[in-house]
């Protein structure tokens, strides 16, 4: 077996301290740097669309949130056609992919390569969030994985003993030692080799050179939700005017191929505290930040074992509705552009994500440059209902922020600020300062008509040998964070592979 990775090894320390994330954002070594494409409903900016160019792909890099999503999300990919992925289909999956600090139950598994852990240390505010959400009507939930996904909680990260659990570390290390596991970093695939409709193996660059690789089974596509797609479209396969008009030969015309494209939009609500204690004040403090590093280090508790957000919230914006619609969480820091510094006063922010967007987006090819971006176009809130469910998912949790439990440490609102009230004016901050949330999939959609990228099998439609894995199958996005979704989706796939090799 062979494995391609476009970037290095995964040793910076600071993907391993949780809190190295903030890091990122902005370092070429480790992040492909995207932008999306300027749209008329997002105010024309290019906003940031990172994704991770390491071992460990985004997993490497992401803020260590660890949620599934709803019951209702894999559910309704089975009512789609999809055999095999209702919920109680993937949660197997899910539970051998875990090893959870809490132990084994009905939902979750032990000794899985993916560490779940609690919050070592939560901080003050979480527990005021959390109880703001209840003073304000919202339930309470122990656990967003298990039976009660609604409400308001502490959220488990992808830790094991305060260093981040990835796939690099979880899988990868692991396998290593295998005999038949080859892998070779820096190798930039840029097209797939066909006989006919058969993939045969590889092209891809390393060291400045072009490589072939081939395949004595399948050749599987893991690169992500932007390069996926792009992988295919470079090869030929995607719709054919599209193909042509970038002088590419068609191998299968597969016009799906780059749309569908889903992520959850957000907005950030942002504070000024009255309590010096945000992660705003380590930062702007020497001797805070040295005292911070020492905890961890010793005791590894603290902000440095810290990923996106430790507490959280998933409600719903209309009570009609059959499962939650947003998701809000609390970011102990707040900055007018995330990655880019904090603020100079104490601060903190809650982001505020539209869990199941109408609007869809797509990804195409610019040129025929393999190392060329794609164009990355999401057309958030192109829909109207998603304008109309974000403002009121913004305004529902600024009001949880009025609550005592929460509002005591409060000096002012910072952003959007009390003088923008209207819903028509909240839109427009929207449009103006919001954001992705890093979750794009959806860009190979599986399904059971003749426009799905992939079948129930992960396999491409029309091709022989060539399969999909990663967050691009998703039909549907799903209602929360994507990275144990996709872990999810290649478990479920190794089984597949193993079964269709018989
Ligand atoms: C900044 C950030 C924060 C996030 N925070 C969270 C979070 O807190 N919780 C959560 O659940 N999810 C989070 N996510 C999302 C989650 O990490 C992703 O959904 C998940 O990792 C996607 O997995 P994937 O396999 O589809 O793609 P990726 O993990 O992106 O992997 C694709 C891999 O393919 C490689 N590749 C791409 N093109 C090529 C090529 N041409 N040749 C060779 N290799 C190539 C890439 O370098 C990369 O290693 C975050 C993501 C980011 C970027």
């Amino acid at each position: 077996m062979l494995l391609l990775e476009a970037g290095g090894d995964d040793n910076s320390p600071w993907i391993h301290i949780p809190l190295g994330y903030g890091k990122h954002f902005t370092n070429p070594k480790v992040n492909w740097l995207y932008k999306n494409e300027p749209d008329s409903e997002t105010a024309y900016r290019k906003i940031a669309q990172p994704r991770g160019k390491v071992i460990g792909g985004s997993s490497s890099i992401n803020g260590l949130v660890y949620i599934r999503g709803q019951r209702e999300d894999y559910d309704h990919w089975r009512q789609l056609g999809n055999v095999g992925w209702s919920y109680q289909d993937v949660l197997p999956y899910f539970r051998k992919s875990e090893d959870q600090q809490n132990g084994a139950d009905e939902y979750h598994g032990v000794g899985g390569p993916l560490a779940v852990s609690n919050p070592s240390d939560p901080h003050p505010l979480c527990e005021a969030f959390i109880e703001a959400a209840v003073q304000s009507g919202y339930p309470r939930t122990k656990d967003f994985n298990g039976l009660n996904h609604e409400g308001f909680g502490y959220l488990q990260l992808t830790t094991r003993n305060g260093r981040r659990s990835s796939t690099s570390t979880g899988y990868l290390k692991g396998a290593k030692k295998r005999k038949n596991l080859f892998v070779i970093k820096n190798a930039h695939a840029t097209r797939i080799l066909f006989e006919g409709s058969k993939a045969l193996g590889i092209e891809y660059l390393h060291n400045g050179k072009k490589h072939l690789a081939k395949a004595n089974h399948e050749v599987i596509l893991s690169s992500g939700a932007i390069n996926t797609p792009q992988i295919m479209m470079l090869s030929g396969l995607g719709e054919s005017t599209e193909l042509k008009k970038h002088g590419i030969e068609v191998v299968a015309n597969i016009p799906e191929v780059g749309c569908n494209l889903q992520d959850h939009y957000n907005g950030r609500l942002m504070y000024r505290s009255n309590e010096p204690f945000t992660l705003n004040d380590i930062l702007n403090s020497r001797l805070l930040s040295v005292y911070e590093g020492l905890r961890y280090i010793f005791k590894r508790k603290g902000f440095l074992t810290m990923g996106a957000s430790y507490a959280a919230g998933f409600f719903r914006t209309d009570p009609a509705l059959a499962s939650p619609d947003i998701q809000a969480g609390l970011a102990l820091f707040s900055t007018d552009k995330v990655g880019e510094g904090l603020h100079p006063f104490s601060g903190f922010s809650v982001i505020v994500r539209l869990l199941r967007p109408e609007s869809r987006g797509n990804v195409f090819l610019k040129g025929n440059n393999p190392l060329d971006a794609p164009a990355i176009h999401p057309n958030f809130l192109h829909s109207k209902n998603d304008q109309d469910n974000l403002v009121a998912g913004f305004k529902a949790m600024r009001e949880v922020l009025k609550s005592p439990a929460i509002n005591k440490f409060i000096q002012s609102e910072y952003a959007p600020g009390e003088s923008t009230a209207s819903d028509s004016e909240l839109l427009e901050f929207l449009r103006q300062k919001g954001g992705t949330s890093f979750h794009p999939v959806g860009t190979c959609r599986m399904g059971i008509d003749n426009k799905a990228v992939v079948d129930s099998r992960l396999r491409v439609n029309g091709i022989k040998n060539l399969r999909v894995v990663d967050a691009s199958i998703m039909p549907t996005i799903v209602s929360g964070n994507t990275n144990a979704p996709t872990i999810m989706i290649a478990e479920k796939a190794s089984d597949m592979i193993l079964e269709d090799l018989k």
